[in-house]
């Protein structure tokens, strides 16, 4: 449909009949609920069910299709159509949204099949898939259509305002120049692989080195192809909030020079939520009535086109009318061109966009630090239960509700059914399969949990919202266990824990990202591209990209220390790995920062730094650091006057999006090979990717590993001028599988630390 509307009948609905509150629910929990009452009674059912249907309806000269799916239909005389909801709605009529859905399938059902009169229904059940209320009545084909036209021409004043929006935004963006005065070296070429990916719905994976200005030259090619109707909205993905700033900046630059697309910026409830309680109207003065203030706020930010809609932003318009800063923010992410996101908001099922996911198909994934995504979705897909954790909550429970109650009972039965779990025996710690028992008994605690939280003033005793956390990503793993899942199974003492562990998110990220209008995934460390891109979902027929660092390798000295960092030879090693790191920073004053695999064996090498002459002042990253301490951190080092010495973590807060250019760093010293600790689950991924890519250690371990180890590296040089020295202490990095893993324009200066950083620095 070109120059048509197309529309689904849950869309039309919500759009003529939001809610005038926000009220909890409408999350998993309903869906896995409403999935299974659905097919129950979709089981008992005589007619067809999930029948899909389309219409296109002519509105004066204007087109528009209606498509949706039919919970249920019965042919006849008079047919039946029937609208089933997982509720225990008690009143007198259906509420007028579950109404609505009906009556459009019943329109679009008698216009398609030419019926006269049509039966609609909608029916409430019960979890089981019980009827509990049936309100039905037969309408003819005059009085449906009479309705459907009403809303949808309400709808399509709002849709023709969006495509003059379109339209002025198109227009902008055919004139648009790059923002920056010229193209960086591989950016041209760059801007034509996210081009072709989005034009032709394909998948790119690209390594994207520090200095490539990789936000600019990806964000001005997919404004390019949004401009030519290739895409309807760019979603931008960033692992931290912090790694948003230089896309915004990329965007400020075009609105400056003309650019009319509407860029929203989303951001996690609990920091945008002012008052921290539960979201529902008796508790939540925004809550009450919010949908019925919103659209006042979001016509005021229509009207301000240069405006981005930040943070700030959001939070000042939801101060002004009374609003839920992340509803309000949801709702604007919708309404524009460029949203960004955190990773979770595209894949993880339970902070999922759902509204915006809903119409992938037509949208375009923009995935900066890619190489986050395959663990951020592990973790997102699996669930964990363990005894041991739920015992304290049961037993705060039952001291205020008392052990009767229902919510403790269910609680109680979990307890029981995970502590009845065998132990394992040797090392056979993985289950063949889950314990139907164990499901239903979770089954009926997340419905308990739920229905203490979503009753009026309901309540939080006993951590029945943490329940909800654990319970509902352990149901949603359940449910898709036959997808390369590991069940792992844990024994302390009489306690047992069961872990439905996601092997392959790769699955998952291609079911989302495949259909999509292009997706691009990128980042400094994507390497090495084809295992990364396995690992990511993709497959030989999407491309992948890299780009060399474009700063001159000279710049960068990397010595290799020949160092047993192994956890058995730490002990030993400390002394060893306290004396390079001092005749690092001994080759020049400046700030420098060591990475170390843990925090044990920072502290054991720090014993022995301590003892040395000379140290620059020490910064030492602990595990309980506030936001404040991590500021003076950063500040030390970016504005600090005397030399400094950070010793920290490989792979924590301070080894990635740290930007420390010129003589804010000059010197890094990484120790060990960032392998992680052994463990169950490691072993479980490892044993699935040997099985699926053939290297299990080399895609479970290995190349994460290096990735931080890249990471580290690549705080030093952020600038045509910057100048550093990388020290690698470890064996391994002089071994192939290894060394092959490091960048090719890393400069290698033998194992003379103070020589190399004498030729460096003279
Ligand atoms: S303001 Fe906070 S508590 Fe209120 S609805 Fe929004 S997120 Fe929930």
């Amino acid at each position: 449909m070109d120059n048509g509307y197309r529309l689904s009948v849950r869309d039309l609905v919500a759009f003529c009949f939001p809610p005038e509150d926000i009220t909890p629910g409408g999350g998993v929990e309903d869906m896995l609920a409403g999935g299974q009452a659905h097919r129950a009674r979709q089981g008992r059912q005589e007619g067809q069910t999930e029948i899909p249907i389309q219409h296109i309806y002519w509105l004066g000269a204007e087109e528009l299709e209606l498509f949706g799916r039919m919970d249920a239909f019965t042919q006849g005389e008079v047919p039946l159509v029937e609208e089933m909801k997982l509720s225990a709605w008690q009143g007198d009529a259906p509420l007028p949204e579950h109404w609505a859905q009906a009556v459009c399938y019943a329109d679009m059902a008698a216009r398609e099949w030419g019926a006269a009169e049509v039966r609609v229904q909608v029916s409430y059940l019960s979890i089981g898939g019980e009827v509990l209320r049936v309100f039905e009545q037969t309408l003819t084909a005059q009085e449906l259509a009479i309705q459907v036209d009403r809303w949808l021409n309400a709808y399509l004043l709002f849709a023709r305002r969006e495509r003059a929006h379109q339209e002025a935004r198109d227009a902008s963006i055919r004139s648009l120049a790059f923002p920056y005065p010229s193209f960086r070296a591989g950016q041209r070429e760059l801007a034509a692989q996210v081009y072709t990916a989005v034009s032709r719905k394909k998948r790119l994976f690209a390594s994207l080195p520090t200095g490539t200005g990789k936000s600019a030259a990806v964000l001005y090619p997919a404004l390019k192809a949004l401009g030519e109707g290739k895409t309807t909205k760019l979603l931008y993905l960033t692992a931290r909030n912090t790694a948003r700033q230089s896309p915004l900046q990329a965007l400020e630059r075009m609105k400056a020079q003309g650019l009319r697309a509407r860029v929203s910026v989303l951001t996690a409830k609990e920091k945008l939520c002012p008052h921290m309680t539960r979201c529902h109207p008796d508790d939540c003065p925004r809550a009450k009535g919010h949908y019925l203030r919103q659209e006042d706020a979001v016509e005021e930010l229509l009207q301000d086109e240069a405006l981005l809609w930040t943070d700030e932003v959001i939070m000042d318009a939801a101060q002004k009318h009374t609003l839920c800063p992340f509803e309000l923010a949801l709702r604007l992410t919708e309404l524009s061109d460029v949203a960004m996101m955190d990773l979770n908001y595209a894949f993880d099922p339970f902070a999922q966009a759902k509204r915006l996911m809903n119409q992938r198909r037509k949208m375009t994934l923009l995935v900066d630090e890619a190489h986050h995504t395959v663990d951020r979705v592990r973790e997102s897909l699996s669930g964990e239960l363990d005894s041991a954790v739920l015992k304290p909550y049961r037993a705060a429970f039952g001291k205020q509700k008392g052990r009767k109650h229902p919510y403790y009972l269910a609680l109680n039965r979990v307890i029981h059914e995970l502590c009845a779990l065998a132990a394992p025996t040797g090392d056979e710690s993985r289950l063949t399969e889950l314990p139907a028992a164990l499901t239903e008994s979770v089954t009926e605690l997340m419905e308990q949990a739920s229905a203490l939280l979503a009753a009026p003033y309901g309540i939080d005793i006993g951590g029945v919202v943490e329940m909800l956390r654990l319970t509902l990503p352990f149901l949603y793993a359940a449910e898709h266990l036959a997808e390369d899942y590991g069940i792992l199974l844990n024994a302390h003492g009489k306690d047992r824990g069961i872990a439905l562990y996601c092997l392959l998110p790769g699955k998952e990220i291609a079911r989302i990202t495949k259909p999509m209008s292009g997706a691009v995934f990128f980042s400094g460390t994507l390497s090495p591209l084809p295992a990364m891109r396995q690992l990511l979902g993709g497959t030989e027929e999407d491309a992948c990209f890299s780009l060399p660092s474009p700063f001159p390798s000279d710049n960068l000295a990397v010595v290799r220390g020949r160092v047993s960092t192994r956890y058995e030879d730490r002990e030993i090693s400390a002394q060893q790995v306290a004396d390079c790191i001092v005749q690092a920073v001994r080759g020049k004053v400046g700030n420098y920062i060591a990475y170390f695999p843990s925090y044990a064996y920072l502290q054991l090498v720090l014993s022995h730094l301590s003892d040395g002459a000379d140290l620059p002042e020490l910064w030492i990253q602990r595990r309980d650091m506030t936001e404040e301490d991590r500021e003076d951190f950063f500040t030390a080092f970016s504005a600090g006057t005397k030399p400094r010495l950070g010793l920290c973590v490989l792979g924590g807060l301070f080894s990635e999006g740290v930007d420390l250019p010129g003589e804010c760093l000059i010197g890094v010293i990484v120790v060990g090979v960032g392998l992680p600790t052994p463990s169950q689950k490691l072993r479980a991924i490892q044993d699935c990717y040997g099985a699926h890519f053939g290297d299990g250690f080399g895609y479970a371990c290995r190349i994460p590993a290096m990735q931080k180890v890249l990471q580290a590296g690549g705080r030093l040089i952020r600038s045509e001028t910057d100048k550093g020295l990388l020290v690698l202490l470890d064996n391994r990095y002089y071994h192939r599988e290894y060394a092959s893993l490091l960048p090719p324009d890393w400069r290698l200066c033998g194992e003379d630390i103070a020589k190399a950083a004498k030729e460096l620095w003279s």
